[in-house]
C-alpha cells in the first residue's frame, strides 16, 4: 500500500500519472490532504467515483495517534508522545512564542548519535522516520494546540543521518498545496555530520541551519558528542563556512551550559576564537536535567558571563528560555518515561 503522506507533490503527479489520471489529481488530493485534513477517499467528492475506488484499493493516508499528552503549568509549552504504526513512540512538543508557535518534531525513533547529555541517546536508534511520520507530528500537533507556523527539527534523532526522508519532508512542508511553511520558518540542527553539511548547502535551501556544538574545544567535544571523533572541530568549521558561502545564511551554534563542564571561563573565550569573523549567532541553552545522566544546568552567573564575553566579541548571543521544565521537555526524556512504565 502506498502511504499519501510519503510523497512530494511531484512524487504524486508520477503516481497519477503511471495510473493514467491527469496529473492535476495530485493537487487535488494534497488539498483534501493538507487544507482539509482529509483522510478519508469518499469524502473527496471533486474525485471520480472509480477513482476513489481504485485509490482505496492500492493507497492510505496515515495520522499518527496521540499516546500521552503533558502540559506544562509552568508555560504553554506541550510534550506529546505519538504512537507510530508498528507500536513504536516518539515526541514532539509544542512551544508557544511571541511570533508563534513552533513545533518541535523527531527525526528517527531514539538516536545513534551517543551524546552524554541526551537522554534520547541512551538506548540507541531503532529506526529512521519516514517523512509521513514527522508531517503527521506537525499536523497532530497542529490540530491540537493551534496553528503552527514554526518547526525546528530538534526531537529525538539526527536528522542529517536521515537525510532523504527528511528532505522530502521539507518539500511537503514547503509546497503551497502541502502544508505552506516557508523555509525559513523552519530549523534544522545537526552534531555535524560534515558531508551532509556540504549537501545540504548545495541544496541552497533559505532552512536555518543549527549546529549543536556545546564545547569549544576538541577535547571536550569528543568527550560530550562522539561524532566529534570522526569529524573535528577545524573539518566542521570549514564545512559551516562553506554553507554560509553557498546560501548567504547565519548559522546558529547551539551550547548547552553544563554545570562544572563546559561553562568555565576559558570556554567562553575558546568558543569566541573559534567562531570570530563567522556569520554566527550563539544560542546558549541551560540543560534540562536528566536523572540517568547526572549533570546538572550551570548556574546563572555563569551563564551571564558566558553570554557577556561572548557578546562583548561582537557574536550576538542569546539565553534560550528554559521549557517546559516540568514535562520532561528536553529531548528523549519523556519518551524513556513512558518505555520504563510500559
Ligand atoms: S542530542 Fe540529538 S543528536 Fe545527540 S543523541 Fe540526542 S537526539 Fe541524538
Amino acid at each position: 500500500m502506498y502511504n499519501l503522506k510519503d510523497m512530494t507533490l511531484e512524487e504524486m503527479e508520477n503516481f497519477f500519472i503511471n495510473m493514467g489520471e491527469s496529473k492535476f489529481r495530485a493537487r487535488q488530493i494534497y488539498k483534501w490532504i493538507y487544507d482539509k485534513k482529509v483522510t478519508d477517499f469518499e469524502k473527496m467528492t471533486d474525485i471520480s467515483k472509480n477513482l476513489r475506488a481504485k485509490l482505496k484499493e492500492i493507497a492510505y493516508i496515515s495520522q499518527l495517534k496521540i499516546a500521552e499528552r503533558r502540559v506544562s503549568q509552568i508555560d504553554d509549552t506541550i510534550k506529546y508522545l505519538f504512537l507510530l504504526e508498528d507500536n513504536n513512540i516518539i515526541e514532539g512538543v509544542a512551544i508557544r512564542y511571541r511570533f508563534g508557535n513552533t513545533a518541535c518534531v523527531s527525526t528517527q525513533v531514539g538516536c545513534n548519535m551517543k551524546c552524554k547529555f541526551c537522554a534520547s541517546a541512551v538506548g540507541g536508534k531503532v529506526r529512521d522516520l519516514k517523512a509521513s511520520e514527522m508531517v503527521n507530528q506537525v499536523m497532530a500537533i497542529d490540530s491540537d494546540y493551534g496553528k503552527i507556523s514554526n518547526i525546528v527539527l530538534m526531537g529525538s534523532g539526527e536528522p542529517f543521518d536521515n537525510y532523504d526522508e527528511v528532505m522530502k519532508f521539507i518539500k511537503i512542508l514547503n509546497n503551497p498545496y502541502g502544508l505552506g511553511i516557508g523555509s525559513r520558518h523552519i530549523t534544522i540542527s545537526t552534531v555535524g555530520i560534515v558531508p551532509k553539511i556540504y549537501k545540504f548547502a548545495d541544496e541552497k535551501l533559505q532552512v536555518n541551519l543549527s549546529i549543536s556544538l556545546h564545547a569549544p574545544n576538541n577535547e571536550l567535544r569528543s568527550e560530550l558528542m562522539p561524532i566529534n571523533r570522526a569529524y573535528p572541530l577545524e573539518e566542521l568549521m570549514k564545512a559551516c563556512e562553506y554553507y554560509i558561502e553557498k546560501t548567504r545564511r547565519r548559522i546558529t551554534f547551539e551550547y548547552s551550559l553544563i554545570d562544572g563542564v563546559n561553562d568555565k571561563k576559558e570556554h567562553a573565550y575558546q568558543l569566541v576564537e573559534l567562531l570570530k569573523g563567522m556569520l554566527c549567532h550563539v544560542n546558549l541553552i541551560p540543560i534540562n536535567y536528566v536523572k540517568e545522566i547526572g549533570f546538572k544546568k550551570a548556574k546563572n552567573e555563569k551563564v551571564m558571563m558566558f553570554k557577556r564575553i561572548i557578546e562583548d566579541a561582537g557574536i550576538t548571543c542569546t539565553v534560550r528560555r528554559e521549557l517546559g521544565s516540568d514535562i520532561e521537555a528536553a529531548c528523549g526524556q519523556l519518551r524513556r518515561k513512558y518505555l520504563k512504565e510500559r
